[in-house]
């Protein structure tokens, strides 16, 4: 099954334009969605989700009209939004008790069964009994994936998931993506590049409503290798630097601001090729610095 996303276009009604024609492709396995803040990412989940009709363009999933069928579209996805609530009285064990009743898994038996492999599944069977308002985020964002694998869906996609989790939970959040990435479509929506090198084996990045770069993680970086060089500045030719060379981001070394930059070329001046990155492919296409990592004089 692939999912074809053909010139989607969506302007909001205060004006602004979160999607600019987007077409995309993407088949079994994880599909990482990299882009800044406000670059459109979670407009584009919410469409692929059904929640939100484009102005243009359509979905289609084999051979399911997105837009026209949203039922069926629904039957097969498992959505893990930005931000979800779960009741904090409840136990795991219930809550999923709970989202398996309102799928549809009438039976007890057939209920109970299902809810057990998925405490196993993503790690939770431990903690089956305890109350999710005690949970780290780590351990919601596992309970929000067994939520999301409920109905066996062939599509699946997390939105930001790795946001605000410490590098254990980050690790074993992404390995649990890894493995349900095996069967099915996860679509792994991201603003953090390392989620995306680590994890995925296709990738789009997408800045202001448009795909800027599309491939293997390798590809992107490729189209980028060689022509990305530094240079360590002084504070005070910081600003006369930034406005000759075509910035990818303004890094701090030992304290000292290093300049990246795009030249197809050696620029000569003092300038050392990079070995690039997929970081600095990112900068690159999104055109932003680095965040934190932006330089004063
Ligand atoms: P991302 O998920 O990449 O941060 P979004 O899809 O949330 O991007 O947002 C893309 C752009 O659309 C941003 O400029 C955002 O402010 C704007 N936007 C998102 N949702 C709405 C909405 N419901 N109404 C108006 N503007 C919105």
């Amino acid at each position: 099954m692939e999912l074809r996303i053909e010139n989607l276009t969506k302007t909001y009604p205060n004006g602004v334009r979160a999607l600019n024609g987007i077409s995309l492709t993407i088949k079994r396995g994880l599909f990482g969605l990299l882009g800044p803040n406000g670059a459109g990412k979670s407009s584009l989940m919410r469409t692929i989700a059904t929640l939100q009709d484009p102005d243009q363009g359509g979905v289609y999933f084999g051979d399911i009209d997105v837009q026209r069928d949203k039922e069926a579209m629904r039957a097969q996805l498992g959505y893990l939004p930005q931000e979800f609530g779960f009741y904090p009285t409840l136990s795991a064990e219930a809550t999923l008790d709970h989202f398996a009743a309102l799928k549809g898994v009438i039976n007890a038996k057939e209920r109970r069964e299902r809810v057990q492999s998925l405490l196993s599944q993503v790690n939770l069977y431990e903690a089956r009994k305890k109350n999710v308002g005690g949970f780290s985020g780590g351990m919601k964002q596992r309970l929000g994936i067994a939520v999301a694998l409920i109905g066996n869906p062939q599509l699946i996609i997390v939105d930001e998931p790795t946001a605000g989790l410490d590098p254990t939970e980050r690790h074993r959040f992404l390995n649990l993506l890894s493995e349900v990435g095996e069967n099915v479509i996860v679509i792994l929506s991201t603003h953090i590049v390392e989620d995306v090198r680590e994890l995925c084996e296709r990738m789009a990045i997408i800045a202001q409503g448009r795909v800027v770069a599309e491939g293997g993680p390798e590809e992107v970086i490729a189209a980028v290798n060689g022509r990305i060089w530094k240079r360590t500045f002084e504070k005070s030719e910081l600003a006369e630097a930034q406005k000759r060379y075509r910035v990818v981001s303004t890094r701090l070394m030992a304290g000292k601001p290093v300049l990246f930059i795009y030249s197809e070329g050696s620029p000569d001046d003092g300038f050392t090729p990079v070995n690039a990155d997929l970081e600095d492919a990112y900068f690159f296409y999104t055109g932003r610095p680095a965040a934190g990592s932006e330089v004063t004089q």
